[in-house]
């Protein structure tokens, strides 16, 4: 099908060729025969009036011995009051009452007529008058036919070959046309392939334009053909990847709302049997629905901050004001020293870092890197802020904690993700803190990056200064 396809445009070009040759060919034809025909018939003219010079002398003298080409008449007529009649000197055809016509024409000067003789055919005729006081006019007529015929054959000839001609080019035309059109018809069946395949299942295109031949032209579009392929493959994996980790963000989020949800139900349910008996412990139950409700509306706030800023306009989320990152950071710490008395905590701050942002959202980000200092070090371990101004401004929070195991470094930023799920999750953490933190980061045009190792885990926030 393909195939037929591809033949079928190189027939119509080679047909459209033909047509185009066929136009030129006759176009030549017409011009050649008009113009070999023009030349014969000036020729023929020309012999007429060469022949007649040299005739007159010998048609007198010989008395009607003209010397003559075969087929050719000459004779002299004598016109007198518009009548011509032969003078006997010559040759004539049995009915020249034509060239007698033509004589009369010639009393004053030459004529040259092309006439029908009876029984003989076309002839040229050439008179002129050669004794004017006398009335005598020299009368030649020589055949067409042979001029005829000449151009007749060359008319055959020329059909003859511009049909041969028309005929190969129209064959080779067409096996040329079909082997240079041959790789794009395999470039439509590579299309035809993709369009075949289910790309839902697997992003990876079956198939490449591949082959060579066909000149640059196809050489190019099968690069671009193939570039396009590469470009759809990377496209449909980009989203088969968004569409997983979407997929998986759902499940992981379902999956933490369950927990506390659970522990709500399970502490209602104690509540209830509770209310009758002892208040204290009604109180303790009532207190554990308010935390678990505390931890999910933390959870909630964190999943709808990071889907708001995974949105495409990621910038709107932010209040962008003229913000310094040294006020931040001190009343940041100030904040920790409160919550955290028994953590030292160092600050070294540049003397002012001021910046376009959002100031609740940086608030956020060093909250949440301090909350982790705090959370997942053992009590007492010294913590230190450092905010300086190098590139652009850099943030730094250090604790001498544990640090995190070179393996789980590279997924430390990932949503849910944490390092002992059991123990973390007793800390009240959801997972979301760090994502959190990449994501406010990111909104802001700046990077994070940890490096950790025993006694040292330093968190490194970068933000670009001209925003
Ligand atoms: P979580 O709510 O569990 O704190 P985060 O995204 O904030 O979630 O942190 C992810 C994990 O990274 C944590 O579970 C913890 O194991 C590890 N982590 C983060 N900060 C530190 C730190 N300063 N020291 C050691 N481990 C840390």
């Amino acid at each position: 099908m393909r195939q037929w396809r591809a033949s079928r445009l190189g027939t119509r070009l080679a047909l459209g060729l033909a047509a185009l040759s066929l136009v030129v060919f006759a176009v030549v034809g017409v011009f050649s025969t008009i113009f070999i025909r023009e030349f014969l018939a000036n020729r023929l003219d020309e012999q007429l009036t060469k022949t007649q010079q040299g005739q007159v002398g010998p048609l007198k003298d010989n008395h009607g011995a003209p010397l003559q080409s075969y087929g050719w008449f000459t004779a002299l007529f004598q016109v007198r009051d518009g009548v011509a009649s032969p003078m006997e000197l010559g040759k004539l055809p049995e009915d020249f009452s034509q060239l007698q016509k033509v004589a009369t024409e010639a009393t004053a000067t030459e004529v040259l007529r092309t006439v029908y003789v009876r029984d003989e055919g076309l002839y040229r005729v050439r008179a002129c008058p050669v004794d004017k006081p006398n009335g005598e006019v020299l009368v030649s007529a020589a055949p067409q036919s042979e001029l005829d015929s000449t151009v007749s054959r060359l008319i055959w000839i020329e059909v003859g070959a511009f049909a041969v001609a028309l005929g190969v080019l129209v064959l080779f035309g067409r096996i040329v046309l079909r082997r240079g059109l041959k790789p794009l018809g395999d470039m439509a069946g590579t299309a035809h392939d993709i369009a075949s395949h289910d790309l839902t299942g697997s992003p990876e295109l079956p198939v490449r334009a591949s082959g060579s031949g066909g000149g640059a032209e196809v050489e190019e579009l099968r690069t671009a053909f193939n570039v396009m392929l590469e470009h759809i493959e990377t496209s449909l994996a980009a989203r088969t990847a968004a569409n997983e980790k979407l997929r998986r963000f759902i499940a992981d989020a379902s999956h933490e709302l369950r927990t506390p949800l659970t522990s709500i139900r399970g502490y209602a349910e104690l509540f209830q049997y509770a209310a009758a008996n002892e208040p204290a412990e009604r109180d303790a139950h009532l207190a554990k629905i308010r935390a678990e409700t505390a931890r999910m509306s933390v959870l909630v706030d964190d999943l709808l901050l990071l889907a708001r800023l995974d949105s495409v306009e990621a910038d709107a989320p932010l209040r962008l004001a003229d913000t310094d990152v040294v006020e931040l950071a001190s009343a940041a710490a100030d904040a920790f020293r409160a919550g955290h008395p028994d953590r030292p905590l160092t600050l070294d701050l540049a003397e002012s870092a001021k910046l376009r942002a959002d100031p609740v959202r940086l608030r956020q980000v060093l909250d949440n890197l301090l909350t982790n200092a705090a959370v997942h070090t053992p009590p007492g371990t010294p913590v230190t802020v450092s905010v300086r101004i190098e590139d652009g401004i850099v943030l730094r929070i250090s604790d001498e904690g544990p640090g995190i195991a070179p393996e789980n470094l590279p997924r430390i930023f990932d949503r849910f993700y944490r390092v002992d799920h059991s123990r973390t999750r007793g800390n009240g953490g959801t997972g979301l803190g760090l994502a959190v933190v990449n994501s406010l980061v990111a909104a802001h045009g700046g990077s994070v990056e940890v490096s950790s190792g025993p006694g040292r885990t330093t968190f490194t926030v970068r933000l670009p200064r001209g925003r």
